[in-house]
């Protein structure tokens, strides 16, 4: 439009200017006065000006054209947004997994058709308050903890515990922000097939290291009773010594290993942990002092140097904690070494540090420390006692607490952990 506009202006303006000529030509050609020529070039100049704004104004077909045209495109764009919609609608509803999009304020705006056979929700009205439709009040809770962090949050092994679902379903949460953080998108994925079969491994390894490890220790036992007798036989060291120190090593390894597979299950399957706050100092005191008597001619030194003592925690399961790091600390720290435990408080969190100049762990095998039997080097481990399974329980015991674990570590120089937990 624009185009014709400036086309109109430019050949009435041609117009203008020969009509003028002309009209300076006939009446001013004998009787040319300053005066005159001023009055005319002024009369000229306004109503050239009149002339333009009058070609510049669109006309009413204009107005109405450029008014049909963009409701034509507005249409457009708004089927194509819609169809847009659909489109995802669509994709979401064939999503065999449950997914709803919500606002900031915990409203859902869209449910596909698996989140509402999940609640039941017969209704397919949205908006509508995720309270209405979910009536969990522990899902609305991890909903509006995420959404105030604004960051992805998961949760693993999430039940619903309906009263329409008989058989226990579980799923792993997922919910993070879409649109500038204006709505969030919440995906549901049910692992039940998998929580089952982890319960069934569990199941298994818990009786089975139970049902072993008595009869072993009838074995070993019975090994005792052997040897008590025997060793008042002459020549006792020379005929039976190599033979019945095997035999005490192998079961007590044995044991250690079936003991430690127990407790990592135990730690496991454990739903509810009792956390207290407990005053650390005397239980790290009492665990080192007791530890360093298993390794007497290393002559190790511990410093312990708390700013934080009281910890958040399950007595039993944080001493066991304990226990495994220290150990390993004096297990892998040659004569003379050192281990200084210390504590802190940060953010809401509270901070134990393990560190001791033992003969640190190679950089390329320190992501697999806490994998379950994993031990650094087999040549190295070989003369020192242990089943692999220490760190896992601990990795195990600090997940319970929500907690987390660090480890630094460089080789003959020596080995940091850090421990965190949640102080409220
Ligand atoms: P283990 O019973 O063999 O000690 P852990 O699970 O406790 O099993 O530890 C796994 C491996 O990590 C150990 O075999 C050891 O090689 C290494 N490790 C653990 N703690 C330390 C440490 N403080 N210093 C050096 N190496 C360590």
């Amino acid at each position: 439009m624009n185009e014709f506009r400036y086309k109109r202006i430019f050949f009435s303006q041609i117009i203008f200017l020969t009509l003028l000529s002309i009209v300076t030509f006939i009446f001013f050609k004998n009787n040319a006065s300053v005066f005159n020529y001023f009055l005319l070039w002024t009369v000229a100049i306004i109503l050239n000006l009149y002339t333009i704004k009058f070609f510049a104004l669109p006309s009413v077909s204009e107005i109405e054209e450029t008014i049909t045209k963009k409701d034509v495109a507005l249409n457009q764009q708004k089927k194509e947004y819609e169809l847009e919609n659909l489109k995802y609608k669509r994709l979401l509803d064939s999503l065999q997994d449950p997914v709803c999009i919500l606002t900031r304020n915990l409203i859902i705006i869209y449910a596909n058709e698996a989140f509402r056979n999940l609640f039941s929700y017969t209704e397919k009205k949205f908006p509508a308050p995720l309270i209405r439709v979910t009536r969990n009040l522990d899902f609305q809770k991890f909903l509006e903890e995420a959404v105030e962090t604004n960051q992805t949050a998961t949760k693993s092994y999430f039940s619903f515990n309906q009263l329409q679902d008989p058989h226990k379903t579980y799923f792993d949460l997922k919910v993070f922000s879409v649109e500038n953080e204006i709505n969030f998108l919440c995906l549901l994925h049910d692992v039940t097939e998998r929580k089952m079969t982890d319960q069934v491994r569990e199941d298994f390894v818990s009786n089975f290291s139970h049902e072993v490890r008595t009869p072993l220790t009838i074995l070993n036992g019975q090994m005792q009773n052997l040897k008590a007798q025997l060793i008042k036989e002459p020549n006792f060291e020379s005929r039976f010594g190599d033979t019945f120190l095997k035999i005490e090593n192998n079961s007590r390894r044995l044991i250690n290993l079936f003991n430690d597979l127990l407790r990592l299950t135990s730690v496991e399957t454990k739903k509810d942990i009792n956390k207290e706050p407990i005053n650390i100092e005397e239980m790290l005191t009492f665990l080192a002092q007791d530890l360093m008597i298993n390794y007497p001619k290393k002559k190790i030194t511990v410093n312990i140097d708390l700013a934080q003592k009281i910890f958040l925690v399950d007595y039993n399961l944080f001493e066991q904690a304990l226990l495994n790091l220290i150990d390993n600390a004096l297990k892998y720290t040659r004569e003379n070494g050192h281990i200084s435990i210390s504590s802190f408080h940060q953010d809401d969190w509270d901070h134990l540090i393990i560190k001791d100049s033992g003969m640190g762990i190679p950089e390329d095998q320190l992501h697999r420390i806490f994998e379950r039997f994993f031990r650094v080097d087999a040549s190295r481990s070989s003369d020192t006692e242990g089943t692999g399974l220490g760190l896992s329980i601990v990795k195990h015991i600090v997940q319970k607490h929500d907690g987390r674990i660090k480890v630094q570590s460089k080789s003959k120089e020596g080995t940091t952990f850090t421990l965190s937990f949640p102080s409220k």
